[in-house]
This record gives structure tokens, C-alpha cells and sequence, in this order.
């Protein structure tokens, strides 16, 4: 034990040590004169600097002072001087050795024997190691006062009886008490409890070292925690003690304890688990707030015994709980256990239970303690994330699209089956791909900006048409949707990939690129056919454009006659190949084959040598170096007319569905074009037919009237004599026969007249020249004169036209139409209205009458020579009257019909053409 008091001592101890060797050290000594200048060294001095006399005397000994206490060593002696006065100084000299040695000068006045100050005589000691221990010495004891004054620790040192007899401050304050006040005492008068103080201060003594804590109850009452250490006999018969005041740590623990208490029943409450324990030796069931929530129990209730706590497990998993606990207790194994446990509203959680053991030391488990976490949301979690792990399997295998799953860079990592198939790849080939390997390289172009920029996270996906290259170097064009997955830093995993096949759609479109191309080309082809009528330019026209079209090494044209034989009749080829035109291809095989079968429906052949065709029909085909055929029959009014033939020469051609919808169409096209030339050539077959025998009835019809007229007239001559000179020989009989002979001889003569007529209307037509109608209709007012007044009628016309006409052949018309106006006459007098109107290009008249009128299914038939609605003895007549009117309107180049009703009367229209310039005579007939 150290005590600084003790110390102290030690110290002066030491010194008195020094001092009392004084007299073995040899003394340097000096005297000096009232000039201050040094008279005399000793030897010892001289020995020790090494010097001679003469250099020390005067000041000389000054040089061998240390140059840092020089200035200190002169004022110290001067001052002294001065006073005369002894004086202690300390100063460094050097020592013969070089080395400086500290030396303790005394200098004291001298005196003459008279008792006049002389000057001073000085004695030096070495006191350089006495000046080291000193400083050693001092420094200790510094230290040690400072220790003990200021470490925070109380030291209290008490004596054999425990008595305290040295306290430091941080003691003073830990007792609460002065040092005055605590030295003296003992610690039992601290201790809460009494104890016997002389047997444990026996024990301490003997064992020299104790430590504990122990609570210190200060004489104000308050209490200290402490941790003390004390050694016994430190120094003799002084024991030191060190307390450590640990009341705050103490406190601090407590509070800390209480806050990791609730850090951790925190902690349980939000990680969803509890802590329990159960001690098997008193069947005590320990559990934490968080398993009381888990269970759905109220915390006030308590922990349920065992036996209930295992009602509270689910039916299902009660046994296997229980089991695994016992087998845990009987091998002292921890445990742990995913089950179920019953909420008080029966609703089902799912947990996981952990077990471990403690043994007392006999090895036997005493004690069980653990965790119960709630899985619920964890397990649901889980089945989510299964679930939706299946769905992704099953729609990653099952999709009807390709999925790609691709690392950042490309590389194939999954793909499921549908893009193998697409690509006819195997999986393992393609996972050996990087994705440019089978990507266009024009669309990876346009595909690496939006991968660019997908990476960098400025867009979340992109979609793109784009081809992939399949196995065999084929191009599948897909519909490719991109995204990509992120980890939680934001960096892309994988990029996912959805294709879609949309080859067919992109087939689709060209298909009808290709289709609306073909329907132009048909239609322009369709208006070329239409231009002509000419049966030949129709059919060379087809061939030729359609050879273009088709880019056809040769396209012909074979037209069937009735009796099956047939020819090519128009033919277009490239000059490689050989022309078939003019030839007969149809030989007996052939027109076996042909004809029957190829009638209704079009046939492509993309290879004849594949066809399974008859040898000599294969060999027809050969010798028009024929490949690649196409049959299209034509077809006239049901039946067959011909065959056009689209032949690919070069090397087999597959005819895809539109080049023969557009044949099929053509077809049509040509079919129609071909009818309407046939009509036109039957037309002018016809019409040039009915001229001919018009013309021959005309020459029939003026030879017959002319020949007839002579012998008819002496034939009515000789029958008139016969009946004037022989009319009273005859019998009444005989008179009423030459009567009938002379009648008929007379209509025969009209008959005839009018055929007569009728021809000369196309044969001795005028010239046409300005005709005025109104004076026309006069001329024929007058001829009819009889007739008008015999039958009181009245004929009117309106205001009529001059017109570019042939007047004779006018005025026969209106006489025509007037007469029958008046001979149809009705009951009621005959009331007849003629009148004109213009027309565009044309002017349209009228003769209306108020007669019989006809019956609406005959107005037709009227018009044809000969044709009557009556008998001669109802109205006489010859039935040449309108078809000489209608022939006179046709050679005007106009038209003539009638509109009628039985017994309402009927109007007679004709038009007749405004050729050069005509109006309105400015005339009125009544
Ligand atoms: P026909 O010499 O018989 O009069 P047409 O050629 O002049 O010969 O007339 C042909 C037929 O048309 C007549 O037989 C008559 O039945 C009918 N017909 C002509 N004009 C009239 C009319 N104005 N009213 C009624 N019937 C008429």
C-alpha cells in the first residue's frame, strides 16, 4: 500500500542519504578577491574540469560552465557580491570527460582577521545523481498525488482494525462525507446488512485480495452500488481499497434490460413471433404477449396448461405436435415444426414452432423454451408465389405464342415449345443462339435502339413486327412484344420475350397486294376486250396481255368447233419457244380427255410430267415443249366455245389460287365480250339478210302489182260488160257472181295499188326538202274531203312544222293515219286533232281520234303488212295502210306507235328528225 505521507518520507529519507556521503565526494573549492575574480582552485577542482590553474584563474573557470546557466551563475554571484552574502547556486560544468555535471556552489564572504570583506571562498559538490533520484523521486510522488487526488475511483486506505486512514476526494464523495469526517471509520458502517466484520476482515487479510459488489448505505440514507478490489498490506499494516461507485451502470443496465424487454416484445409483435417456455419439473407455461396474439388469447388469462394448450392446435396436426415435443423431451433434441393452430373464432393460422431443451445436471431435460412465429401470410405468400410460378410454367408451355426468356445480352436462356416449332429448332440448339444469330439483320437494325433503350430503363417495353430466320434459312415473320425483369437495384435479369406468328397475316397481305394488282390489271385487260366487237382482236388482246400479266412463256387461244375439232386461232409466245398457231391439238386421245373433262371448271397442271397423262397425249405436250399447264374454258351461252391455255415452257410453275381466280374471271370477261361480237356479227348477218328480202319483196311486190294491174283491169273490164250487156239473161244467182267478180276485181286493184305503194316507198323515195306540214295537211284535208263530210267529221290540227322531208311521202302518211281516223270511227261523229311538238332533236306528232280504238295487245301487230283486227265486211281495207306509214317514218329515220284503248279512241304518234334548220310553219288547219 502506498500512502503519499509515506511517501513524502521516503523522499526526505532519501535526501538525507545523499548528504550524509558528502564527505567521500571530494569538494572542488575556490576563493575569490573583492574583484570578483576567482584567486584559487583546489586540485580536486582542477582534476575535475581537467584544466590548468592559469586557465581557471580570473574568469577563466567561466568557460567551462554550461552556456545556459552562465548568465543565471553571474547575476546569482554578482548579486551576491554585492551584499556580500552567502549564496547556493546550481550550474552545470563541464567535467575533464566533456560530460556536464550539475555541481551545488556555496559561496560564503571572507574576512580579513581585521574583519575586512576579502572577497568569498566556495565549496562545489557533484550533485548530478543525487539530482536524478530527486527528480525521479518527485515525480513519483506528483504522479502519485495526482493519481489519488483525481481518479475517479474511491481509494481508501484503512489501517490492521479497518479504521480508514487515508481517503481521496472521489472517496470523500462516494460516502458522502468530509475527509475528516471519514477517516476513522470502517466500512460497517456503510453496510446495509451487518455482518461479522472481523472474521471476513480476517479472511481478507489472510488471502491478502477480495472483490465484490456490494451496496453502500451512506450515513444520509441513500444507497451506493459499488465494485470494490482490496489488497491487504499494501504497506505494512496498510490495506487499500479501490471502490468503483457502478449505482448509474446499475440503474442504466436496469433500464436497459426494460428497453431491450420492449424492444423485443416490439420486435415479436412485428416479426409475428412469440417466445415461450415450459417448465417440464412444475408444468409451468411461460408465454410472450406476441403468442398470446398469434393464438387469438387474451394475455390477462394466462398461458394455457399443456394439456389445453394442445386443444388450441388443429385437429390435423395435434398428434404430430405432440409427438415431436415428447421425442424432443425424451432425446433432448430441438425441434421445429410448420402447423396449425385453432383461433377462438375457429379461424385456421399457420405457424412455425421451434423447440429447445435445457438439462439440470444430471442430464435430464428440464425445461423446454422456443419461438412460435405466425406463417399465415408467409405460407400464402408462398402459395402465391407458387401458384403464380405454375401459371407462369403452364402459360410459359401451354401459350399458343413463343416466350423467350434472353439474359441482357442476348443470350437464349428458356424457351418454351411453340418458338421451337416455330423456327423448327430443338431447345437445346437454340439455347446455343444468341438472339442476332436469328434475327433479319434488317430488323435487328431497328431493333437495337428500343433494346438500347429498354436497358437503360427509358422504356418499360417495346412491340415490333420483325423476321426470324428459321432452321432451313426460312424467313418467319412475328409480332414480337419485349419487356424486361428487374432485381430490386433496378438491374435487368432477363429480358422476356412474346412472338407471335404472323406469317400467315403477312401472307394474307401480300395475298391481297397481289390481288389488287391482278384486279386492276383484269379490269384494264376487261375494258381492252370490251374496246373491240371484232371476234379475232378480242381473243389476241386476251392472249397477248394476259402472257404479260402472268409472265407466261406462251398463252394461246383454241376455239372448238361444233364437231369437236378445234384450231389455235390467236397465240402469244416468247421467242424461245415454238408457235402453235393454226394447229389442231386435238387428236382422239385428247379429245377424249379434254373435252369432257375440261368443260366446266379450270385446270392447273404445276407439272405435266407429274400429271399421270395417257403417253401420247404427254406427248403432244413435249412437243410444244409444254411444262406447265393452265386450262380455261370459255363458254358461250352454257356451251363450249373454246379453251385458252397459259403454259409454262421453262420449268414447272405453281399456279397460286389468284393468278387462277383472275383466269376464272377473265374467263367470264371474255365470255361476255364474246357473245356481244357473235350478236353483233347475227345482227349484221340478219340485217343484211332482211335487206336483201326486203329488197326482193319490193322487186316482188312492184312486178306483181305491175304485171297483175293489166290483167286484173281487163279482167274487171270484161266482167263490167258482162253485166251491163248481159245483165237481164242472167239469173239473180248469175248477177250477184259477176257482182262479186267485179268486187274483188276492184280490191285486187286496191290490193295491188297499195302493194304498189308500199314498195315504191324505199325504191322511189324524193330527195328530202323543207316540207311544210301544214300545207301537207291541207292537201290531205282536201283529198279526204268526201269522206270528212260523209261522216260529219271534224279534223283539226294544231300548229305544224316545216321539216327536211320527202312532202309526197309525207302527205301518204298523214292520209294514211287521217283516213283510219275517220273509218274507226265510233257512233259519235268523228272528231280528229293533229298536232306537232319539238323535241330534243326531233319533232313528235300526233293524230288522235275519238273512234273504236284498239286493243292494247294489238297495238303492236298493226304496223305488219297485211295485218287487220277486222273483216272486210266490218271495215273494208287492204292491212298495207300502217306498214306504208311506218316504212315512210323509218326512211325519215323516226319511230311510230300508237296508244289505245277498246272503244276510248286512238292516238297515232311519229317522230320525225330535225335535220338542218325547221320550226313551226306559223300555220293552222281546220
Ligand atoms: P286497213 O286497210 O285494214 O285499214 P291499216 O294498215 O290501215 O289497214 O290498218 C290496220 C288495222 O289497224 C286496221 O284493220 C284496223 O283494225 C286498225 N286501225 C287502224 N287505224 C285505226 C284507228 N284509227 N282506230 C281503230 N283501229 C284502227
Amino acid at each position: 500500500m502506498i500512502e503519499h505521507k509515506q511517501v513524502k518520507s521516503a523522499l526526505q529519507d532519501s535526501v538525507e542519504h545523499c548528504c550524509s556521503g558528502r564527505e567521500s565526494i571530494p569538494t572542488l573549492q575556490w576563493i575569490s578577491g573583492t574583484d570578483t575574480l576567482h584567486t584559487f582552485f583546489n586540485q580536486s577542482w582542477l582534476d575535475f574540469t581537467g584544466r590548468t590553474l592559469e586557465q581557471e584563474l580570473g574568469n577563466g573557470w567561466l568557460e567551462g560552465v554550461h552556456p545556459e546557466d552562465l548568465q543565471h551563475c553571474l547575476e546569482t554571484y554578482q548579486s551576491a557580491l554585492s551584499c556580500r552574502q552567502s549564496f547556493q547556486l546550481e550550474y552545470r560544468l563541464k567535467r575533464s570527460d566533456g560530460e556536464y555535471r550539475r555541481l551545488l556552489d556555496t559561496g560564503r564572504p571572507r574576512y580579513t582577521p581585521s574583519g575586512s570583506f576579502a572577497g568569498y571562498t566556495g565549496s562545489c559538490i557533484d550533485i548530478s545523481d543525487r539530482q536524478q533520484t530527486e527528480d525521479a523521486l518527485r515525480h513519483n510522488q506528483l504522479f502519485l498525488q495526482f493519481l489519488f487526488q483525481n481518479v475517479l475511483d474511491a481509494i481508501v486506505v484503512a489501517d490492521d482494525q479497518g479504521r480508514y486512514v487515508d481517503v481521496n476526494p472521489a472517496a470523500c464523495k462516494l460516502f458522502g462525507l468530509s475527509e475528516e469526517e471519514l477517516l476513522g471509520r470502517r466500512i460497517t458502517d456503510f453496510t446495509e446488512h451487518k455482518f461479522n466484520f472481523k472474521q471476513t476482515w480476517q479472511a481478507f487479510q489472510e488471502q491478502g485480495k477480495h472483490c465484490g459488489e456490494l451496496t453502500l448505505r451512506r450515513l444520509d440514507g441513500t444507497l451506493r452500488v459499488v465494485e470494490y478490489t482490496s489488497t491487504a498490506n499494501v504497506l505494512p499494516h496498510r490495506h487499500l481499497t479501490v471502490l468503483r461507485d457502478i449505482t448509474f451502470v446499475e440503474l442504466a443496465q436496469q433500464k436497459q434490460l426494460q428497453r431491450s424487454e420492449a424492444h423485443l416484445a416490439e420486435a415479436q409483435k412485428i416479426a409475428h413471433i412469440g417466445s415461450w417456455e415450459f417448465d417440464l419439473t412444475t408444468g409451468a407455461i411461460t408465454w410472450s404477449d406476441e403468442v398470446f396474439r398469434i393464438f387469438g388469447l387474451d394475455p390477462a388469462q394466462g398461458a394455457p396448461p399443456y394439456s389445453e394448450y394442445l386443444q388450441l392446435i388443429h385437429p390435423d396436426d395435434r398428434e404430430i405436435l405432440s409427438h415431436t415435443v415428447q421425442t424432443a423431451i425424451a432425446q433432448g433434441k430441438s425441434y421445429q415444426l410448420d402447423h396449425r393452430i385453432l383461433q377462438p373464432d375457429n379461424s385456421i393460422r399457420q405457424v412455425n414452432g421451434r423447440g429447445q431443451v435445457n438439462f439440470n445436471s444430471q442430464g435430464q431435460v428440464v425445461r423446454l423454451f422456443g419461438t412460435v412465429m405466425d406463417i399465415t401470410e408467409r405460407k400464402h405468400a408462398q402459395e402465391a408465389l407458387q401458384e403464380s410460378e405454375e401459371r407462369f410454367r403452364q402459360v410459359f408451355a401451354q401459350a399458343p405464342i413463343g416466350i423467350v426468356l434472353s439474359t441482357p445480352d442476348g443470350k437464349l436462356r428458356q424457351i418454351n415449345q411453340v418458338f421451337c416449332q416455330m423456327l423448327d429448332y430443338t431447345e437445346a440448339e437454340l439455347m446455343a443462339l444468341n438472339f442476332t444469330e436469328i434475327t433479319h439483320p434488317e430488323d435487328l437494325t431497328s431493333e437495337l435502339p428500343y433494346i438500347e433503350q429498354i436497358l437503360k430503363g427509358e422504356i418499360c417495353s417495346y412491340q415490333l413486327e420483325k423476321r426470324y430466320f428459321q432452321k432451313n434459312g426460312a424467313i418467319l415473320f412475328a409480332h414480337l412484344t419485349c419487356g424486361v425483369v428487374r432485381d430490386l437495384q433496378g438491374n435487368v435479369i432477363y429480358a422476356l420475350g412474346m412472338v407471335k406468328d404472323i406469317t400467315e397475316r403477312k401472307q394474307a397481305e401480300q395475298d391481297i397486294h397481289r390481288q389488287t394488282r391482278y384486279q386492276k390489271l383484269l379490269a384494264e385487260i376487261s375494258l381492252r376486250i370490251r374496246e373491240s366487237l371484232q371476234i379475232e382482236v378480242i381473243l389476241q388482246t386476251t392472249v397477248t396481255q394476259l402472257q404479260q400479266l402472268l409472265q407466261a412463256d406462251r398463252v394461246i387461244f383454241y376455239r372448238l368447233w361444233p364437231n369437236c375439232s378445234g384450231q389455235v386461232v390467236a397465240e402469244a409466245v416468247v421467242p424461245e419457244w415454238s408457235s402453235t398457231l393454226g394447229r389442231v391439238l386435238i387428236d382422239q386421245c385428247f379429245e377424249d380427255k379434254y373435252l369432257k373433262q375440261y368443260q366446266q371448271e379450270i385446270h392447273a397442271w404445276s407439272d405435266v410430267e407429274q400429271a399421270g397423262f395417257q403417253p401420247c397425249h404427254l406427248e403432244m405436250l413435249r412437243q410444244f415443249g409444254i411444262r406447265s399447264d393452265l386450262i380455261v374454258p370459255i363458254l358461250l351461252k352454257d356451251k363450249i366455245w373454246g379453251m385458252l391455255f397459259v403454259h409454262q415452257c421453262s420449268a414447272p410453275r405453281q399456279w397460286n389460287k389468284f393468278e387462277i381466280d383472275l383466269l376464272r374471271q377473265l374467263a367470264d370477261q371474255l365470255s361476255i365480250a364474246l357473245a356481244q361480237a357473235e350478236l353483233l356479227e347475227q345482227e349484221t348477218c340478219y340485217s343484211q339478210e332482211l335487206a336483201r328480202s326486203n329488197a326482193e319483196l319490193e322487186q316482188f311486190a312492184y312486178v306483181a302489182s305491175h304485171d297483175l294491174q293489166e290483167p286484173l283491169r281487163t279482167l274487171a273490164s270484161y266482167a263490167k260488160l258482162l253485166s251491163r250487156r248481159y245483165s237481164g239473161q242472167f239469173d239473180q244467182k248469175g248477177n250477184r257472181f259477176i257482182q262479186y267478180i267485179l268486187e274483188e276485181a276492184l280490191r285486187m286493184q286496191a290490193l295491188i295499188n297499195d302493194l304498189l305503194r308500199y314498195s315504191r316507198v324505199g325504191r322511189q323515195g324524193q330527195n328530202f326538202a323543207p316540207t311544210d306540214c301544214a300545207a301537207v295537211f291541207d292537201i290531205v284535208v282536201r283529198r279526204l274531203e268526201e269522206a270528212i263530210s260523209n261522216n260529219g267529221a271534224t279534223v283539226t290540227c294544231g300548229e305544224l312544222p316545216m321539216l327536211m322531208a320527202d312532202e309526197t311521202q309525207l302527205v301518204q302518211l298523214f292520209q294514211n293515219l287521217l283516213s283510219n281516223a275517220i273509218k274507226y270511227r265510233s257512233s259519235q261523229p268523228p272528231v280528229v286533232q293533229v298536232a306537232a311538238q319539238r323535241q330534243e332533236g326531233e319533232w313528235l306528232f300526233s293524230v288522235g281520234d275519238n273512234g273504236i280504238g284498239i286493243d292494247p295487245q294489238y297495238t303492236g301487230r298493226i304496223f305488219v303488212i297485211f295485218q287487220r283486227l277486222h273483216t272486210q265486211e266490218e271495215y273494208s281495207g287492204t292491212g298495207i295502210g300502217l306498214a306504208i306509214a311506218a316504212k315512210i317514218v323509218e326512211r325519215h329515220g323516226g319511230r311510230i306507235w300508237v296508244e289505245s284503248a277498246l272503244g276510248q279512241g286512238a292516238t297515232f304518234y311519229f317522230t320525225i328528225p330535225q335535220l338542218g334548220v325547221s320550226a313551226f310553219s306559223g300555220r293552222e288547219s281546220g
